[in-house]
């Protein structure tokens, strides 16, 4: 069985470390992975690379541009890969980002099966591009690997049958069963100064947060109220700056000398940072996952989640934008009155193995 595996944005490269490994112990299996290039700069993807060990096969090298562009220019290079050097009988994508929607069209449109890992998520927000990419993807699948319940219950609604649905688990949780010595060994806490501190650790890209000026505001103004008590973390994302000098914001956040600014960090750096923090502040779908996985707080700026189970199970709360009940969520973190949460089902570090049981059941 040939398999091409579909990678684009860093969130995807975090979900499928373990796909070599477990795929040779398959001789009837070769999988190929390409990378289409959707996130390219050394602090976004290269890093991850390097960390994973992890080695695309294909790098389909897609310019930056819109949307349009990108995903146009990822299924063109795609389908000349597939008639040119590698024909797979099935294909992977990961996720809810562009790569995934186009590598999802292109092997609809060559005929060829499709699995999408992370299936079946919803947030029932359809402003939300990843929304869209997730639905689309899912109407076209052929086997539906689910992370958690409620995905498989949004695909049986959704008309998907039963035997094509596999609750599999968290290939992300796997990469971090996987890595949990490098993680440990990283520095970054030592390097901020940061060892016997509490602080906290926040992160902010959606669109929805960051592409308005309102809300940059308000996020200067919540993080001057953290900073009167904690040092934050704050790896902030390139859309992030860009928004941030767009409306002149960008030096008035720099001020504050208890916000501690820093590039993307590397993955080992960045879950040490999240196991060791008092608690998080995201707009980020798998840094919900990974501290409940850590069992530390984590608020969450957003209306709705696709990923229920952090919240019912884990230690993740939505929270409105609204500085008096983000402190009031703080002030229960701090008088350890917050929910403790435990950790989902099949969240153990072998998803990966349980995709390819099923790939070679199907
Ligand atoms: N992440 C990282 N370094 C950072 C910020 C995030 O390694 O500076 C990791 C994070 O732990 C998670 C993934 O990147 O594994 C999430 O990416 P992001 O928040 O960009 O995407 P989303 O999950 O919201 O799609």
């Amino acid at each position: 069985m040939n398999l091409l595996l579909i990678i684009g944005t860093r969130p995807n490269f975090i979900k499928v470390t373990r796909f070599k490994e477990v795929a040779a112990k398959y001789p009837n299996i070769t999988l190929k992975i390409a990378h289409t290039g959707q996130h390219y700069d050394a602090t976004m993807a290269d890093v991850f690379f390097q960390q994973f060990n992890l080695t695309p096969d294909y790098f389909l090298n897609v310019g930056a541009g819109s949307q349009n562009f990108q995903i146009a220019d990822i299924m063109l290079k795609l389908e000349e890969l597939i008639n040119t050097k590698f024909k797979p009988d099935l294909m992977l994508v990961v996720g809810d980002v562009n790569s995934t929607l186009a590598g999802a069209l292109t092997a609809n449109k060559l005929n060829i099966k499709l699995a999408h890992v992370e299936s079946g998520l919803r947030s029932f927000d359809e402003t939300m591009p990843e929304e869209i990419n997730r639905i689309l993807t899912d109407k076209i699948c052929n086997l539906y690997f689910v992370t958690e319940p409620s995905g498989s219950e949004n695909l049986k609604k959704e008309g998907v049958q039963n035997d094509k649905i596999k609750f599999v688990g968290n290939t992300m949780i796997d990469t971090l069963v996987g890595f949990s010595d490098k993680i440990e060994q990283a520095d970054i806490l030592e390097k901020h100064n940061l060892t016997k501190q509490p602080y906290i650790l926040t992160t902010l890209h959606r669109p929805a947060t960051v592409d308005f000026e309102d809300g940059l505001k308000k996020l200067i103004e919540l993080f001057e109220n953290i900073a009167k008590k904690y040092k934050a973390v704050f790896p902030i994302h390139p859309r992030t700056v860009a928004n941030l000098k767009k409306f002149g914001l960008y030096d008035k956040l720099m001020q504050n000398k208890n916000l501690i600014i820093t590039e993307p960090l590397d993955y080992f750096a960045f879950q040490k940072l999240i196991k060791y923090s008092k608690f998080i502040i995201t707009d980020s779908g798998g840094i919900q996952e990974e501290s409940t996985f850590l069992q530390v707080p984590c608020l969450t700026l957003r209306n709705n989640t696709e990923r229920p189970v952090t919240c019912t199970e884990g230690t993740n709360t939505l929270v409105k934008f609204d500085i008096a009940e983000i402190s009031k969520l703080i002030s229960e973190i701090e008088n350890g009155t917050y929910k403790k949460g435990k950790v989902p089902a099949l969240w153990d570090g072998h998803a990966t193995e349980r995709i390819f049981e099923a790939l070679t059941s199907a």
